[in-house]
């Protein structure tokens, strides 16, 4: 069995770029440019909470890393370093190189380097701990309380499959082996919007990215900017797996589905012509899905432009019964 340092030299001691200190020192070195600002961010992983014990470990380094990202792509950052800490239960070397190949397939695609980390044994399942940092320029940093009465409500990419994915997974759903085929993915490997909130940035108003669902995410924008909003149905970008499927387990995906890790933004109506146009340029569809109103909360409007009395709640890790969600 490896010892801790050689699993870390194995696997996690790629090159650095050569103005970085990586691993090997207590601390690693990395500079932003003049007139940036650091932008940085972390998230916890822990297996049976947010992945299924038994994950693909290629698919899980991406997706741990994915995640923060996501954040970096939230506030318009370019993502520049990154550190991992792994709590391993045993050392399955296999494992953790596939974790590794998928963690620094990521890493290299977005020029995030990973500069260190921690390795322990734990007691208890995978635990993974990422933390992100990026740069910025401070008055370009997209913040949820930028939002202003009368800005259009966007989401990039489309909603709904990680949701349905992950309740066929957990049994909350009947498994249908081609919808699962066709919706894992994006629960497993999701792509973090990085070039995408670096091109918005400078075009809107308040961003967030969506892990804990549509309408818990906006109403984090809605409290910190003092509005509310309308949402019309209608609009949302569905993904084209759930064409068909159950009505109900549709709506409550798109509203309250986590794991989305797409942006969701608002701007003002006259930034409509150059928003479409970053969309045909990144490559990233952008959806028109509602506006931002005065007063407090989500209104959401069916088909028929009647209000949802009851709109399903997003997820809550300490509020939720325990299983509802990993
Ligand atoms: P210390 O005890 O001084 O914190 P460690 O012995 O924990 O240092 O780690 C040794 C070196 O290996 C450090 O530079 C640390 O950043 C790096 N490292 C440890 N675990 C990881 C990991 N999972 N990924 C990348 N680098 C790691
Ligand atoms: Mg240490």
């Amino acid at each position: 069995m490896p010892s801790e340092f050689e699993l870390i030299t194995r696997y996690f001691s790629r090159p650095v770029p050569g103005d970085m200190l990586g691993a090997g020192d207590d601390c690693a070195l990395f500079s932003v440019k003049p007139g940036m600002q650091l932008a940085t961010s972390t998230d916890l992983l822990l297996e049976g909470r947010h992945f299924f014990a038994g994950t693909d470990p290629f698919r899980l380094g991406h997706k741990a890393l994915a995640v923060n990202l996501s954040d970096l792509a939230a506030v318009g950052a370019k993502p520049l370093a990154c550190l991992l800490g792994l709590g391993l239960p045993s050392v399955d070397e296999q494992w953790v190189s596939r974790f590794a190949d998928g963690f620094y397939a990521l890493a290299d695609e977005f020029g995030c380097a990973l500069i260190g980390g921690d390795t322990t044994r734990s007691m208890q399942g995978v635990t993974l701990s990422v933390t992100v940092f990026g740069e910025v320029a401070p008055e370009l940093a997209m913040r949820r309380s930028a939002a202003v009465l009368g800005d259009d409500i966007w989401v990039s990419g489309d909603l709904g499959a990680a949701d349905i994915a992950c309740r066929m997974l957990a049994g909350e759903l009947p498994r249908d082996e081609k919808l699962l085929a066709q919706t894992r993915l994006a629960l497993e490997k999701p792509t973090p919007r990085v070039a995408l909130g670096r091109r918005l940035a400078s075009h809107v108003h308040a961003a967030i990215d969506l892990s804990d669902g549509l309408v818990q995410d906006l109403g984090h924008i809605l409290k910190a900017s003092g509005v509310a909003a309308e949402l019309e149905e209608v609009a949302m970008p569905v993904h084209d797996a759930l064409t068909g499927y159950d009505a109900a387990h549709v709506r409550r995906a798109i509203l309250a589905g986590g794991d989305v890790y797409e942006l969701c933004f608002t701007a003002s109506p006259a930034q409509r012509d150059s928003l479409q146009r970053i969309a045909i340029e990144t490559g990233v569809p952008l959806a028109r899905v509602g506006r931002i109103t005065s007063g407090s909360g989500v209104v959401v409007r069916d088909a028929g432009g009647h209000a949802l009395s009851d709109l399903p709640n997003g997820f809550d890790h300490f509020r939720s019964s325990g299983d509802a969600r990993l």
